[in-house]
């Protein structure tokens, strides 16, 4: 009998450098989001899917065995990117709504020419659960091109009952974590808000609670409020599910009390969040997901990134990926983004898009730093300082990343 095979190890050595974000708890708050480790000329072993040991060459123990090497000259080891709001389950694109607005279009204007979720939802019903999948499978590539290799995949494209189910399947067979935005919009077929939420209730939850590990909802004039979020939320957390919410995206409705109220784990956008919101989410534990991708493609305001951190709160990044309002998948583009826009630094970013994340997705214990015992996830990139990643503004800065241990060359 030949005993099974031990899971194979590899070692990246002579890294210009390794950064990671320092400790182990999640997610980090206030000043403890700038608290990232550099080790300069440094090695990353792995064993099967879980990193082994991280150090300088110089005390890099003999290794004995079979080891497989990976040249590291040259390049710096982050963690994988964590990629904690995205929206990859739909079908066909916004393009041509982009280019009217784009030219100026008002609101009316591009209703009329069918834009917004509607237009989506009716592409994404007629792709079918193989179109759906494909397309998932699609965009998890190319978010891997940009180092993600944890990310969320929500629903809420489909709102009937198939394709919410499809699309959180498609996400979770994908290696996602699925999250059912059941709430996303009324659609089509409803008059109103609320005879839809009794029926997606009824009709869906039941069966996307399995699949799925949080429920979202847009919590924002036009599509749901207030009362309709809680009872959606409180639903979703009766079944299990862990809860977000869209929430002071272009006005403050009430997202930030009531995330509070029913014990989110994040609140996400906050592009509209005032001084007493901001306070709130600080003295809290949910944590504040920030997309300056999405404000920058609509050109609104950023969020309030500088208050929050100050105030003391979490705050995590994330691209917002999504084919109207943010057709961006790129973490280190966002990273750019909180450099220059939000007034963050590049460890806090850093932090903010990968323990922080992971912390959101619920994945902390394991994902989201370079350490002994995480999962073996991390993004080479070319560049002599990791700090490039928010530096280098659209930038090919991803070389190689790690995926379980498996090394995937990007360029
Ligand atoms: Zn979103």
């Amino acid at each position: 009998m030949t005993p099974p095979a031990s899971p194979r190890r590899l070692l990246v050595r002579d890294l210009a450098q390794l950064a990671t974000p320092a400790g182990r708890g999640a997610p980090l708050r206030g000043g403890s989001l700038a608290d990232v480790a550099v080790l300069e000329d440094a090695y990353l072993l792995v064993h099967g899917d879980t990193l082994e040991a991280v150090g300088r060459m110089r005390e890099l123990p003999a290794l004995g065995g079979d080891v497989a090497e990976l040249d590291g000259r040259g390049l710096c080891a982050i963690p994988g990117l964590v990629d904690c709001h995205a929206h990859p389950a739909f079908a066909g694109d916004r393009v041509d709504e982009f280019a009217l607005r784009a030219g100026g279009a008002s609101y009316e204007e591009l209703h009329a020419a069918g834009g917004g979720i509607r237009a989506t939802v009716a592409k994404t019903r007629a792709a079918g659960r193989e179109g759906v999948a494909a397309a998932v499978e699609r965009h998890r590539r190319w978010m891997l091109r940009h180092g993600t290799t944890t990310w969320e995949g929500k629903s809420g494209y489909g709102l009937d009952r198939e394709t919410e189910l499809a699309s959180l399947r498609a996400v979770r067979d994908a290696g996602g974590v699925p999250t059912w935005l059941g709430a996303h919009a009324v659609p089509p077929e409803f008059d109103d808000g609320d005879a839809y939420l009794d029926w997606a209730l009824a009709e869906v939850l039941p069966e996307a609670a399995p699949i799925a590990e949080s429920a979202d909802v847009f919590l924002e004039k036009g599509a749901f409020d207030a009362a309709q979020a809680r009872r959606y939320l409180q639903a979703s957390a009766r079944a299990g599910l862990a809860l977000r919410l869209h929430g002071d995206q272009f006005t403050e409705a009430g997202a930030v009390p009531l995330a509070l109220e029913i014990g989110a784990r994040s609140v996400d956008h906050l592009e509209a969040t005032g001084a007493g919101g901001v306070r709130a989410l600080a003295a809290s534990d949910v944590v504040g997901v920030l997309l300056p991708a999405s404000a920058l493609f609509l050109g609104r305001p950023m969020p309030p990134a500088r208050a929050l951190v100050e105030a003391g709160a979490a705050i995590a990044l994330a691209t917002d990926f999504n084919p109207g309002s943010a057709f961006c998948e790129s973490l280190p583009l966002v990273c750019s983004l909180a450099a220059t826009q939000l007034r963050m630094s590049p460890a806090e970013a850093l932090t903010a898009c990968t323990v922080n994340a992971a912390h959101v997705l619920g994945r902390a214990a394991r994902v989201g730093r370079l350490a002994p015992g995480y999962a073996a996830d991390a993004v080479l990139l070319d560049a002599p300082d990791w700090r490039y990643l928010a530096y280098h503004l659209g930038g090919e800065v991803v070389h190689t990343v790690l995926v379980a241990g498996e090394p995937v060359r990007i360029r």
